[in-house]
């Protein structure tokens, strides 16, 4: 079962419309915007945004499986660049209120998780590694030794990535992901959005509670970056959340 994420496009961005109600500030940006580190035009662009650099807190993601919780402390974090940035981390928890986490993308899966009964959030980098590395069973996990939260109060939103309609994958993938990598008649194609709703799933996350945005980021290069469809060269999306109370 898929439920979609509906999404409210405003001045560059998509905001995640259902994670209104919970108090929180939830989106993703679309091109001509481009916020990876390396990219000349982040200030403008995180100005365009609207995203308050002051708040903001971006790890510089590895494809690992480290998790860390963020605070009022590492605001501003990688906002200059690469080496501000939180170190080898692919994934922030915060409880505190205006400290805005994100996360980089060009195909990966951003992975939106939102504790409305702890008020405790998280957002997770969630490419093949990651997932192979339980990423999202380890956000869960620290989001319950760290606030007490329950899989079954946690709401998901899956953001634009690479979809299995362009998403081929070596033979090995087979054994990494049953049955998210399946074969097709052209070849072997990795759902990594299936690969992250089925951890979630297993850890106690309800189904109905799992929003997915079906955005194929290669499928849309036209507004997203992809990694697959530029190469080295391709821009980032960043996507965003926030607790407001
Ligand atoms: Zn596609």
């Amino acid at each position: 079962m898929t439920v979609p994420l509906i999404l409210q496009k405003e001045k560059g961005r998509y905001v995640l419309a259902p994670f209104g109600k919970f108090g929180v500030e939830a989106f993703f940006t679309a091109k001509p915007l481009d916020l990876a580190f390396e990219s000349r035009g982040r200030r403008l662009a995180l100005r365009q945004a609207g995203i308050d650099a002051g708040k903001l807190v971006c790890p510089c993601q590895i494809h690992g499986t480290r998790v860390r919780i963020a605070g009022k402390r590492d605001r501003g974090a990688g906002v200059s660049g690469r080496k501000t940035a939180l170190q080898e981390t692919d994934a922030l928890v915060t409880s505190e209120k205006e400290v805005a986490l994100s996360v980089l993308t060009a195909d990966c899966l951003p992975v939106f998780l939102v504790d409305p009964e702890k008020r405790v959030i998280a957002i997770a980098h969630a490419g093949w590694r990651g997932l192979q590395g339980r990423i999202l069973s380890r956000v869960l996990g620290v989001m319950a030794a760290s606030y007490g939260s329950c899989p079954g109060d946690i709401v998901a939103g899956f953001g634009p990535a690479i979809r299995s309609c362009c998403y081929e994958v070596g033979e090995e993938f087979l054994s990494f992901f049953p049955g998210a990598a399946r074969r097709q008649d052209r070849g072997i194609f990795m759902d990594l959005a299936l690969g992250a709703r089925m951890e979630l799933e297993a850890e106690g996350v309800p189904a109905q509670r799992i929003l997915d945005s079906g955005i194929c980021t290669c499928c849309r290069a036209d507004e997203f970056h992809s990694y697959r469809q530029s190469g080295p060269a391709a821009g980032r999306n960043i996507s965003v959340l926030r607790l407001l109370v």
